[in-house]
């Protein structure tokens, strides 16, 4: 007996992305309701990067054309000096803070002090922060890992594919719309959007803890 499709088997990549468009506009609107502070929007940065979590899964099974080589474990481009908008830097340490044993955070620590010519988040070729991972580091990707060892990110000479190719170029679209949202949220607060290093960043966010 033939199967019935199920809604979002009928979804396409683009009409899904729509969709969680909306859900994201939603969520800045019902966000910013809630932000009294500038530190607010730290908890509001947080939830679009949960719903990026769910975006970036549910296009890859619907928009297979080729896997992405990507996946935690893999660190060619977590070795070099990570620049972001200093939102993610507050939330990646206080992620860090929520997962991290003592022994790891120290680590962390004499890192950040001592510096490190690789992203700080970097154990064991792993990132230690994958599910709070900022924005940029999802935006690079590649379909080949050869490509990456020649320091070329991203679709290379595959190149566009059109609105519905690629799950990882419908991702990047996302993330590139949310992130501007977000830097011009940040200006409407008075907030300088960056880009900074993430190392110096959690450094000195480390230390305006201690000393605050
Ligand atoms: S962009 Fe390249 S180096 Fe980075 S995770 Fe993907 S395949 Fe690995
Ligand atoms: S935060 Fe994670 S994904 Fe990003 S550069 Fe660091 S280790 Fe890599």
């Amino acid at each position: 007996m033939p199967q019935s499709s199920s809604p979002a088997s009928q979804t396409t990549p683009l009409t899904y992305m729509r969709s969680k468009m909306d859900e994201a506009d939603t969520m800045f609107k019902e966000g910013l309701a809630d932000i009294s502070q500038p530190s607010d929007l730290t908890q509001l940065a947080g939830k679009l990067l949960d719903l990026c979590n769910d975006v970036s899964d549910h296009l890859a099974h619907i928009c297979a054309v080729k896997p992405v080589a990507c996946h935690n474990g893999c660190d060619i481009c977590c070795k070099s000096l990570i620049q972001i908008n200093p939102i993610f830097a507050r939330l990646a340490l206080e992620h860090a803070r929520d997962i991290f044993t003592q022994e790891r955070l120290e680590q962390l620590h004499q890192r950040l002090v001592e510096g490190t010519p690789f992203c700080p988040f970097l154990f064991d070729g792993s990132c230690s922060i994958y599910e709070k991972r900022p924005m940029v580091c999802r935006g690079y990707y590649s379909l080949d890992i050869s490509m990456c060892q020649t320091g070329i990110f991203c679709e290379g000479e595959t190149g566009y594919q059109g609105d519905d190719g690629h799950a990882a170029h419908q991702y990047r679209i996302f993330l590139f719309v949310l992130e501007k949202r977000i830097e011009e949220i940040e200006r409407g607060f008075g907030i300088e959007p960056g880009p900074v290093f993430l190392h110096e960043a959690v450094r000195d966010l480390w230390s305006e803890r201690v000393h605050g």
